[in-house]
Order: structure tokens, then C-alpha cells, then sequence
């Protein structure tokens, strides 16, 4: 599972060597601890051609806990307002801000391009808008260092919206995220008592927690104050109860696919769920010519029917609280397609669906939001059986030359998992270093 690769380059012989055989050059990411919980800088606020945020985007930038000025030698952080360009000749203040800062954003530093959702009405608007995902996802790839950049939309006006995602975008939790594009709604966000444990008080289940993503997303979730409870299959109780034992969590054994999974959720959260993670999933490869039907029976049952039958159910019945978050795990594979994975990627895709298609209703109706994250490649022990050399394309075919940790998706899963993230809904967020697979 060790990354030789990254170890090597991060010495001194190590670095020369590489660098002279042209070799990629991972810099060794920062991830949130107590200890280096923030972006080690200042936060550089640019604006290109006027706002459409106004001075309610201040308060929220200062909110990050970096100092915000508007001139900074070595910047951590760069946030371009571009929310005020309408048109094709409005795009070259982009090119004049950021060409003479860029080069001077500090090793794994942070770029935030702020833009608006596309007019319908307006084309131009649109073209320029539109823009700015091609400009963010090409400096994402260009910017090396272990830098990342990403394009935040915002409604007119609605600066608050996009506090709880500026605070996890310039901070150590995003380290494997890049190249994204998040849109947020106008939705003002649920208050936050305290933001060193924003999910204090409520309840969050974590399918498939026994191990893998799904522990550390168990584990991040805790450390936010959440009350967690862990699912995971009746065979898997060992790891199960030492996971849940650790966090202070309760564990469900239970299979997802089970006929009465939902009733025996909402029994084993007598007060309602604030947080449902459906991060439970497997693998049954094969190519398509190959493939018997049962195998591709069990992957679309454990990883798209069971996670529709089961959030259907447990809105239904109101297990799901008012100011709830539904998070399902994708996959890149859902958006690239994979060579003997037509059953996965055709599940994880099948997730993209019905995000994007109920997260507005869920919102309307229950008072709920509904997102995805979709992984890239982690060093997990599914990854670390994939044959080396497919193994090591899939480490490096990424911006970040590397690949990413469990705990990059448990945080992306927090930030979604927030009561201030109302205006973050039916949003596919990949952790997955800007992968070159469905970019
Ligand atoms: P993993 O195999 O290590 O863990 C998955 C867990 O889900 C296991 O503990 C397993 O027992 C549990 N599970 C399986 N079927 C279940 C069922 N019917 N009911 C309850 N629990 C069940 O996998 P992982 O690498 O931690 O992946 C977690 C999720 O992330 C999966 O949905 C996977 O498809 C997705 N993902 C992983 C990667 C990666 O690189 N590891 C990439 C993209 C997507």
C-alpha cells in the first residue's frame, strides 16, 4: 500500500534523480491535523471586472481563519472574484490578476475562482462564465507543487452560502481535491454553534464503516461531534465493533441489501439520522463478454439498489431529520468508464443519477440535501491488490501525482455532512487529485 514512489522523491538524491529523468514530482500533501488545522499564509483577494458578492464576501473570506489582504508575497490561498464577468472581453482580468500572483502561491497552496451559475438567458454571460471551468480545470493541471485550483459558483448576493465550502476548499481537508466545480444554491446556512465540532448533536450512519473509506469516514465524522453508528455486514462484525469501540460509535451489523434494512436503521436511530453516508460498495470485474449475470446482479444490488431502496424508505418515514444530509459514494469509474468494470461503473453513475435528480426535491420536500463524492484512486486494501503497473498509472495519472487517502473522502463527506452546507446540494465532487480518467 506504501507509496514508495512519493518516499523516494521526497529526498534530496531522490528528488534530483527524478527530476533529471523527467519523472512527475508529487509533493507530499498537507492533511488537517490538531496540531495544522489551517493553510500555512495569507489569503490573497483578488477581484476581476466587479462582483456580484458585494462586501457580504469580507466577513466570509476573514471566516476562514487566514489573514485576507489584497497583496501577499507568498500567499497560501488565492481568491479570484470573477462572479462580476459577463462577457468574452471581460475574461482577460482573469489572465491580468492572476498571470503576475500565480507563480508565487505557496507549496500546496490553494486557488478559488468565485463565478456565478450559467444565465439562461444571457449567452454571453454564459460563455464567459462557462469560461472560467476551462480556465480552472487546465491551472489545476499546470500549477504542480501540490496545488489545486476550483471554480465555486454563487448566487448574487448569497456570500453566506459559500462560507462552510471556502473553509473546507482553503484548508488541509481538500488536499486530494482539484479541478472541481461546485455550485451552490442560494440557501442560507444552518446555523453552527461551533466549528470544531459542527456535527455535534446530531447522528450520522456510515454504511460499509468496518474499514476503508468508510471507517475514516466513520472517524472524521465523530471528530466533528457526530454521534456515529456503523454499518456493515454481519461477516465483518470483527473489524465492526473495533471500529465503532474506537470512535465511541454503536455498531449495526447488518447487510444493506437485507429486505428490512431501513426499518432496522431507523430502530437503531430511535431520535432520526442528521447525516445518512451510503459509502458501503464492491467490485465484481469482469468484461462484459465474461461477466454472469450474478455477478453483475450483486454490484448494482449492494451499490445502486439497496442505496435508492433504502434512501426512498428512510425519507419516507421521516428517519431522515429536517436539515439531514444524504451522501452516496460514486466512483470516477461512474464518470470515465472502466475496462471490466461495465457493472461498477454502470452502479456508480447510476448514483450520479439519482443525486442530481433528487436533491432538489429532497431539499423542497424534507429539508434535505443530497450529494456524491466520487473517488479516484486511494490507497485502500482494494487498491492495494490492483496489479503494479495499473497500480502505479492510477497513482500518478492525476494532478497531483499521487494517490489519495481515505481520509481526503471522509472530509470532502464532512464538508457536505455540515449544517452550514444547505446551499451545497445535488453536487458530484471527485476526490481524486484532478484524475486524468473522466476529466
Ligand atoms: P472496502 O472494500 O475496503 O470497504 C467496503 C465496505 O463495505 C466493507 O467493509 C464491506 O464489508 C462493506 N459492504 C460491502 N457490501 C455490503 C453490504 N451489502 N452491506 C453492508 N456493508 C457492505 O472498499 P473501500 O475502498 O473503502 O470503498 C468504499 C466505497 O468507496 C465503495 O463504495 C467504493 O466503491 C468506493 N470507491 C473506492 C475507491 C478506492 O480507490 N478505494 C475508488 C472509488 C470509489
Amino acid at each position: 500500500m506504501a507509496d514508495r514512489y512519493l518516499h523516494l522523491t521526497g529526498t534530496a538524491p531522490g528528488r534530483f534523480l527524478t527530476r533529471r529523468l523527467g519523472l512527475p514530482q508529487p509533493v507530499r500533501l498537507r492533511r488537517w491535523t490538531l496540531e495544522t488545522p489551517a493553510l500555512d499564509g495569507p489569503l490573497l483577494h483578488l477581484t476581476a471586472g466587479g462582483s456580484t458578492l458585494g462586501a457580504s464576501l469580507g466577513p466570509v473570506l476573514a471566516a476562514t481563519g487566514l489573514q485576507v489582504t489584497e497583496q501577499a508575497d507568498r500567499p497560501a490561498g488565492i481568491v479570484l472574484d470573477a462572479t462580476g464577468i459577463t462577457t468574452a472581453a471581460g475574461l482577460a482580468a482573469v489572465h491580468a490578476r492572476l498571470h503576475p500572483v500565480v507563480r508565487s502561491l505557496a507549496t500546496g497552496g490553494r486557488i478559488v475562482v468565485l463565478g456565478t451559475p450559467l444565465s439562461a438567458d444571457d449567452h454571453h454571460q454564459a460563455a464567459a462564465q462557462q469560461a472560467l471551468e476551462g480556465f480552472v480545470r487546465s491551472l489545476g493541471k499546470e500549477i504542480g507543487r501540490g496545488a489545486t485550483a476550483q471554480l465555486l459558483r454563487v448566487a448574487p448576493g448569497a456570500a453566506a452560502s459559500a462560507e462552510s465550502t471556502l473553509r473546507f476548499l482553503l484548508s488541509p481537508r481538500s488536499a486530494y481535491v482539484s479541478g472541481q466545480v461546485v455550485e451552490l444554491t442560494d440557501t442560507a446556512p444552518d446555523p453552527v454553534a461551533d466549528w470544531a465540532a459542527p456535527l455535534s448533536g446530531r447522528t450520522a450512519l456510515v454504511t460499509g464503516a468496518a474499514r476503508g473509506i468508510g471507517a475514516s469516514v466513520a472517524s472524521v465524522l465523530a471528530r466533528d461531534g457526530a454521534q456515529v453508528i456503523c454499518l456493515d455486514v454481519p461477516q465483518a462484525r470483527e473489524d465492526l465493533v473495533r471500529t465503532a469501540d474506537r470512535l465511541g460509535a454503536t455498531a449495526l451489523p447488518l447487510d444493506i441489501t437485507a429486505p428490512d434494512a431501513a426499518e432496522r436503521i431507523a430502530a437503531a436511530a430511535p431520535d432520526g439520522l442528521d447525516v445518512l453516508v451510503h459509502n458501503a460498495g464492491i467490485t465484481r470485474d469482469r468484461r462484459l463478454a465474461n461477466m454472469p449475470a450474478e455477478r453483475w446482479a450483486q454490484v448494482v444490488e449492494v451499490n445502486l439498489d439497496s442505496v435508492l431502496r433504502t434512501t426512498d424508505a428512510l425519507l419516507k418515514a421521516g428517519t431522515v431529520n429536517r436539515g439531514g444530509r444524504i451522501v452516496a459514494t460514486a466512483s470516477i469509474a461512474g464518470i470515465a468508464g472502466n475496462n471490466g468494470q461495465t457493472n461498477y461503473a454502470a452502479s456508480k453513475a447510476g448514483v450520479i443519477g439519482l443525486v442530481r435528480s433528487l436533491a432538489p426535491r429532497a431539499a423542497a420536500d424534507h429539508g434535505v440535501t443530497v450529494n456524491a463524492v466520487a473517488p479516484g484512486f486511494i490507497e485502500t486494501k482494494m487498491t492495494a491488490a490492483v496489479p503494479l503497473f495499473i497500480r502505479e498509472a492510477g497513482r500518478r495519472m492525476n494532478s497531483l501525482s499521487q494517490g489519495g487517502l481515505p481520509v481526503d473522502v471522509a472530509e470532502t463527506t464532512a464538508w457536505f455532512a455540515q449544517p452550514a452546507s444547505s446551499a451545497v446540494n445535488g453536487q458530484v465532487v471527485r476526490v481524486c487529485g484532478q484524475s486524468l480518467l473522466g476529466a
